[in-house]
């Protein structure tokens, strides 16, 4: 466990969501991976602190568990970067949940002393079945769309409905 938010650490996240991939592919269910990274972090620890910083990270992640499902999992992956996985979920619902919550982020700012410290952050959404053949392929489709976000503009989410400019799926998977 992440001694600063309480979230899985990086390697238990991993860990799950090797486990949570095998299940899906078991029983044909489908599993969603996002991959979530605070935008222009940087900046709320140059004009606020260090200590703003840490309460920024806690403050993302009880905004994170509050939206999510006791069975959904919620890890810190390190920096300013947490991960997701929605056991049971497709993308339309995924996208929805994620939606909501950028939307929460943006309108519930840190409250830091007298400061409001504005927050957001972009999203990557992958799937199984669609976005990969084993749970890094997805992994890593989740992290490609998490940078196609940050070229965009940040503050947004971007999966496979929401591809715009992104590369064609099968360019990273020649099977699908
Ligand atoms: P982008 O929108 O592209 O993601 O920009 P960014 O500034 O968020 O990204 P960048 O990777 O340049 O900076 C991440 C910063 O996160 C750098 C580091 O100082 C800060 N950081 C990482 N871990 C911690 C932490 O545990 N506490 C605090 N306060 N800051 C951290
Ligand atoms: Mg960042
Ligand atoms: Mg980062």
């Amino acid at each position: 466990v992440d001694g600063l938010t309480g979230l899985f650490n990086r390697d238990y996240f991993q860990t799950m969501l090797r486990q949570e991939f095998l299940n899906s592919q078991r029983h044909g269910r489908d599993l969603a991976v996002i991959l979530a990274d605070i935008d222009h972090f940087k900046g709320v620890n140059d004009d606020w602190g260090h200590d703003a910083g840490d309460q920024a990270l806690r403050h993302m992640s009880t905004l994170l568990k509050q939206r999510l499902r006791v069975t959904d999992s919620v890890g810190r992956l390190g920096g300013e970067e947490f991960g997701v996985l929605l056991r049971n979920t497709d993308s339309d619902r995924a996208a929805n949940l994620i939606e909501a919550l950028r939307v929460q982020i943006v309108s519930t700012p840190l409250q830091y002393g007298e400061d409001i410290v504005p927050l957001s952050a972009t999203f990557g959404l992958a799937e199984w079945p669609h976005d990969g053949r084993t749970s890094n392929e997805l992994y890593r489709c989740a992290d490609k769309r998490l940078y196609l976000g940050k070229s965009r503009g940040r503050n947004q989410l971007v999966g496979r409905d929401y591809r715009g400019a992104e590369m064609p799926a099968h360019s990273l998977n020649p099977s699908l």
